[in-house]
């Protein structure tokens, strides 16, 4: 059985969370897409973990995690990322994680360009709020054929050298000659992979493969985003997207099984908008400074990658809507639902004013740009719901928000989370 954990808004919607939850019941949970800019929070009776790169379900002995080929890995990061998971006593060997072969490599020029450029840009205020981790140049140079994969680390002879070499060659083009930076040394280069290759020898490997035979042997394989549907680069708020699908339907390519289709997508949506970075979040309008800073308090609205304070507003229904769409969800997963406890009245964006007409269809461009909220209140609940563990336990204008939500967005709620730690979920059956 094939499921996908997506993001139905701009990531951080807790993916992470309910993924460590709902892999209790799988063998497998394999990362689709995406490098070490994603941050997923996990708290649970092992202790609060941040994982970049690592698929979520790492903290569950007995499940195998998969990084896919459509992911980018910075052999550096994951490196790191290792050692402070097993420094809290995580164990992770070659039997429970497998990186794809055809992984891409993010190389330090990537972290550099990537620095570099932003700074460029900053200067004249048109920065993208980049994570600087090099994950959009690394997906660049991948579809330029001008980077190494996680299988070349491992097998680097002559030919990976040459291919190194003209690729060396043609990025001190640029780093030295349009930045005016340090160029790349091809023996210091040769010597990075060479250690990374080392490393992690015996955990890249045919991940297609593995897939394919647990799949037929009747396993149960999920695979996990890294940010929400309106950070795809296709579908979302281009250009303010992530470099890559994070879309479900691109989950089994990404993971490694091109001709398989999804049993289940699991939509992983926030009782409220949030957005790290640049580029339009017309639900953040909808809301007072002082209002947006009450809810990003309540809400701990800090990057789990970076440490930024995130945009926050409302729940946005025209977004949320669009992102549902784009993710095929079959279910929905409403996250933070404890946040909003402080609040006498809870607005939504329920619709969008766009050139003056109001719509409930998700635009883009310029008329994303300059599109307004129209906004609708809710009665709050006025009290802590985190200790809730039955539906019937919440109070009714929860329910009711909930219920709103649901009927907005047109598909089943069917989990409701009302805090970070592992169980505290409600399962929501049919009404
Ligand atoms: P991801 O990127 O989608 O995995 O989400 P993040 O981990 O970046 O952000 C979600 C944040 O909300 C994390 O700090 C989680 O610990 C926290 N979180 C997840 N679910 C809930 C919830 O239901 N209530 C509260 N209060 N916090 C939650
Ligand atoms: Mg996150």
């Amino acid at each position: 059985m094939l499921t996908a954990i997506t993001g139905v808004n701009w990531g951080d919607e807790g993916k992470g969370r309910m993924v460590d939850l709902l892999s209790r019941d799988y063998d497998i949970v394999a990362r689709y897409q995406g490098g070490n800019n994603a941050g997923h929070t996990v708290k649970n009776e092992r202790g609060k973990f941040i994982l970049n790169l690592l698929p979520s379900g790492i903290l569950r002995p007995g499940v195998v995690c998969v990084m896919g080929g459509g992911m980018v890995i910075d052999p550096a990061h994951l490196e790191k990322e290792l050692a402070s998971l097993r420094e809290k006593g995580v164990e992770i060997t070659p039997a429970n994680l497998k990186i794809s072969d055809r992984a891409t490599v993010c190389m330090p020029w990537h972290v550099a360009e990537d620095g570099l450029e932003e700074d460029r840009l900053s200067a004249s205020g048109s920065q993208f709020g980049s994570t600087r981790r090099g994950i959009a140049y690394a997906y660049g140079d991948k579809y330029m054929k001008k980077t190494l994969r996680m299988g070349d680390l491992v097998h680097l002879d002559e030919g990976r050298k040459r291919h190194l070499a003209t690729i060396v060659e043609w990025k001190n083009l640029t780093l030295e000659r349009v930045y005016g930076a340090k160029p790349i040394d091809l023996e210091e280069a040769w010597a990075w992979c060479q250690k990374y290759g080392e490393m992690f020898r015996d955990y890249v490997c045919d991940t297609g493969a593995y897939l394919a035979e647990a799949d037929d042997a009747g396993k149960k394989i999920m695979f996990e985003a890294q940010l929400g549907a309106l950070r795809d680069i296709d579908f979302g708020i281009y250009p303010y997207t992530s470099s890559s699908n994070v879309i479900g339907a691109y989950a089994p390519i990404g993971a490694g099984l091109p001709g398989h289709k999804l049993d289940k997508s699991i939509g992983i949506m926030k009782a409220y908008s949030s957005c790290v970075g640049e580029g339009p979040f017309t639900a953040e309008l909808a809301m007072t400074e002082e209002e947006k800073h009450l809810l990003r308090e309540a809400g701990h609205e800090y990057g789990a990658a970076t440490g930024r304070p995130r945009r926050v507003g409302p729940f946005d229904v025209v977004a949320s809507r669009y992102g549902a769409a784009c993710q095929g969800a079959d279910e929905l997963a409403l996250t933070l639902l404890d946040v909003l406890g402080y609040m006498d009245q809870v607005p939504v964006v329920e619709k969008y004013l766009v050139d003056g007409v109001e719509t409930d269809r998700f635009p883009m461009g310029t008329q994303l740009d300059n599109a307004k909220p129209v906004v609708r209140t809710l009665p709050g609940w006025r009290c802590d719901i985190s200790g809730c563990r039955r539906w019937e336990e919440l109070p009714e204008a929860a329910q009711n928000y909930v219920r709103y939500i649901e009927k907005a967005v047109g598909r089943p709620i069917r989990y409701i989370s009302v805090g970070p730690d592992r169980d505290a979920c409600i399962l929501k059956d049919g009404e």
